[in-house]
Parts: C-alpha cells; sequence; structure tokens
C-alpha cells in the first residue's frame, strides 16, 4: 500500500499504553501492543484527537521551526482565519500580524482574504451545481482524508477548489513575484497551522501535484512571542484584509453562512461528521445544497494546535461575524477570474484510499465479512479494549487481516 507522510507521530518514550487514543481514535487507527500505542498508518487522518486525548502527550505533530525561514530569500507568514479567536476582541489584529511578521516574515497574508474569494466563488457554484449534492466542502483535510478511506462513493461530492490555505499561498506568491521580481524558489511561504491535518495535507496535498506552502508552524510554537511582539507595536501597518465573511469560515456553520446557502448542513466533531457522511452515502440527504463538515468541535477554533479555549474562541469569531459591519472587498468578477482560469481550481482527481477494504476481490472480501461476523459473536462483546483493540469487531477484523490472533482476548485462552 501507498505510504502517506502523517504529521501525527507517536514518541513511544512518553507512551504508557493507558488505550486512551485508541478509544478515541474515529476511524479505529490505533493499537496497543506490549503498552505502547502503535498507529495503523493505512487508516490515520492526522484529525488529532489522539493529540488532544493523550495525557502524557506522547502523541504529538511534525511541524517546522522558525529556524527554516532562514533558507528563503523572502518569507510570508499565513495567518489562519482561526487567529482571529485567539485574542480578545479589542486586540488590534493588525498588531497581531505586525507581532508574526517580527518573527522573521518580511509579509504576513491573512487567510481569511482567500476565504473571501472562495465565499464568492462557492457562491456562484452553487447557481450552477453539475455534482451530485450535497456539494461537500473542501476546507478540512481530515474531513477529505474519510471520505477518501471510509466514503470513496461521495468523492464526486466534493467542491473542487483550493482551500483558503492553499489559494492564500498561490496569491502571496504571485504577488511577491510580480512586485519584488523574486523567483518563486527564492520565496518560502509557511503556515500559521491550528491542526495537524493541515501540515499533511501541505506534504500530501489532495487535488493538486503539489501544495503552494513550505512549512508549517503552530499557533502554539509562537502565540507566546506574537503576544510579547504585539505588546511592543507603536506604529500600526494595516494588514488584515480579510471580511467578516471570511473570518467567519473559523468556526463551523460560518462559511455556510458567509456562502448564504440556506438549504446547509454544518456539522463538527469527527465522530458527528462520520454519522452525516453515512446518511448521505445512503442517499438520504441528496435534497441538501451544502455539507460542512469540520473534524474539529466548534470548526477550525478547535483545532488541537489553537491555544485559546475553543468555546471562547468561537463566541469571539460569532461575535466579530454577526456584526457584518463590512463587505467582502474582492470584486466577483475577480473571484470568477481566479476560478474560470483555474487559479483557484483543484487539477487532480482525488483518489480512493480504500484503507477500509478487506480484500481487492470482491467474493473474497464477502468472506472476509463472513469471517469477521462469526469471530465477533466468538468475543464477548464488552469491548473492554484489554486486547489491544478498540472494540471486539476490531480484534475480529485484525484477526482475519492476520494481525492478532483470538487469544489475545483476555477472556479467551
Ligand atoms: S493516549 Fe495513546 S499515546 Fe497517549 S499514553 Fe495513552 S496509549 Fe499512549
Ligand atoms: S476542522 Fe479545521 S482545525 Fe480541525 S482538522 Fe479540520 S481543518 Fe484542521
Amino acid at each position: 500500500m501507498e505510504e502517506y507522510f502523517h504529521s501525527v507521530v507517536l514518541d513511544k518514550d512518553r507512551c504508557n499504553g493507558c488505550t486512551n487514543c485508541m478509544r478515541r481514535c474515529p476511524t479505529e487507527a490505533i493499537r496497543v501492543r506490549d503498552k505502547k500505542a502503535i498507529i495503523i498508518k493505512e487508516r490515520c487522518i492526522d484529525c488529532g484527537e489522539c493529540i488532544r486525548v493523550c495525557p502524557y502527550h506522547a502523541q504529538q505533530t511534525q511541524l517546522d521551526t522558525l529556524d527554516k525561514l532562514k533558507k528563503y530569500k523572502y518569507k510570508i507568514a499565513i495567518s489562519p482565519m482561526t487567529m482571529y479567536g485567539q485574542f480578545n476582541l479589542d486586540k488590534d489584529m493588525n498588531k497581531v500580524f505586525k507581532g508574526i511578521k517580527m518573527l522573521g516574515f518580511d509579509e504576513v497574508f491573512d487567510e481569511g482574504y482567500a476565504a473571501d474569494i472562495i465565499t464568492l466563488i462557492i457562491r456562484e457554484n452553487l447557481k450552477n451545481n453539475q455534482q451530485p449534492k450535497p456539494l461537500i466542502s473542501s476546507l478540512c483535510p481530515a474531513v477529505l482524508r474519510l471520505i477518501q478511506i471510509r466514503f470513496p462513493s461521495l468523492i464526486d461530492n466534493i467542491i473542487r477548489i483550493e482551500s483558503p490555505m492553499e489559494l492564500a499561498a498561490r496569491l502571496a506568491r504571485k504577488n511577491a513575484m510580480e512586485r519584488y521580481g523574486l523567483k518563486s524558489d527564492e520565496i518560502g511561504i509557511f503556515y500559521i497551522t491550528q491542526c495537524p491535518a493541515k501540515v499533511t495535507s501541505i506534504k500530501n496535498p489532495i487535488g493538486i501535484k503539489n501544495s503552494h506552502v513550505d512549512g508549517a508552524i503552530s499557533i502554539k510554537q509562537i502565540y507566546g512571542d506574537i503576544v510579547k511582539n504585539s505588546n511592543t507595536v507603536e506604529k500600526i501597518e494595516a494588514f488584515r484584509t480579510a471580511s467578516t465573511y471570511g473570518i467567519d469560515w473559523a468556526r463551523a456553520g460560518g462559511q455556510s453562512k458567509s456562502i448564504g446557502v440556506d438549504n446547509y448542513i454544518a456539522v463538527d466533531g469527527i465522530d458527528n461528521v462520520i454519522k452525516v457522511l453515512e446518511e448521505i452515502e445512503l442517499g438520504k440527504l441528496n435534497n441538501i445544497e451544502y455539507f460542512e463538515g469540520l473534524a474539529c468541535v466548534g470548526g477550525c477554533v478547535g483545532g488541537p494546535l489553537c491555544v485559546e479555549n475553543p468555546f471562547i474562541a468561537k463566541s469571539r469569531i460569532r461575535r466579530l461575524a454577526e456584526k457584518r459591519n463590512d463587505e467582502i472587498k474582492v470584486s466577483r468578477e475577480y473571484a470568477i477570474e481566479l476560478y474560470d482560469s483555474g487559479f483557484a481550481c483543484w487539477t487532480e482527481k482525488i483518489q480512493s484510499k480504500g484503507a477500509m477494504k478487506l480484500d481487492e476481490n470482491i467474493v473474497e472480501a464477502i468472506k472476509k465479512i463472513e469471517e469477521i461476523k462469526k469471530l465477533t459473536s466468538l468475543l464477548p462483546g464488552l469491548d473492554c479494549g484489554s486486547c489491544g483493540a478498540p472494540s471486539c469487531r476490531a480484534l475480529a477484523e485484525d484477526i482475519v487481516r492476520g494481525y492478532s490472533k483470538i487469544e489475545d482476548c483476555i477472556f479467551k485462552d
């Protein structure tokens, strides 16, 4: 099977085999063997749930450090929409952006500006939608990967438009090249991330060949320095370019509201997303126009690499967005041009990953399903996790796949 890059990694020395992560993993991608967690790479969607629940901080995200900036002549930071939720509303965000710039960047690009553009593009798309309904948002890479491995029949529903992160990076690079005559490889673009899924999507992009982003640094890594720097700012530069429509993408339901679609479902929390995707797969929600599925509770404000409490951050974004005291500054014509020229679109086919498949051969797969059913009926049904699998059914599947044996169940000897 193809090897993916995963941003979520396990520090074995810290792991004590408590099984918390195994029990919470939404794709049953974790097993515990010899008192250590093991991540089944093909199943992992980098949603970061294990990072959230590990009491020993053994599950971590592979990130870059500010040292990597030295490789580039011109450095650009992409500040995510979630940044708006990390500070009190009375904090001038231009000071925050200046604080980011002071970390060694030549420029700070507001991701929300790209979300503004995508808002306009999706509004147009919904008017002439040729794809199966509901259209599925392309914002959350953890949900996209989940669809690839568990709901491949829904791949055609995914809207084929760049994420705000990728569009922001592409625009920032183009602007810097035109303005300063720089070559592409002289420019380093760093995303300030709220989640490991974005880091994975930089290394393994979905819908495009190569990411436009060169590295990722988490909000947590630099938050303290941003606060320190922003408190020293005297002369304010105007960095903020996003409207409240773009900023609203940071919370669950915000993008649907900005797009202005009435007939939408916005779901946050990966378990809830799975339940609704199951309904969509069964064809029960074909009357819905737009599905916004976000792996984190509250939306991106709930990303595991954010600093602020997700509920407080979500409330701040809501209060900002509900003012709706501004308009998107980008023209509809410009947004359509970016779409029509392919600048804001996906170019690559999205592949099904089929990690949940039991066998390539359908007859063999059916046989294995029967074997799993039989084995599950022989197990006690306690889902106690003592065998190192998250449920009795998962142990039965591991046995059929050849990874475990029935004696691993502590009730069988
Ligand atoms: S949550 Fe997972 S990684 Fe963390 S200590 Fe428990 S078993 Fe190990
Ligand atoms: S909801 Fe947002 S923060 Fe959470 S995994 Fe998806 S993109 Fe990342």
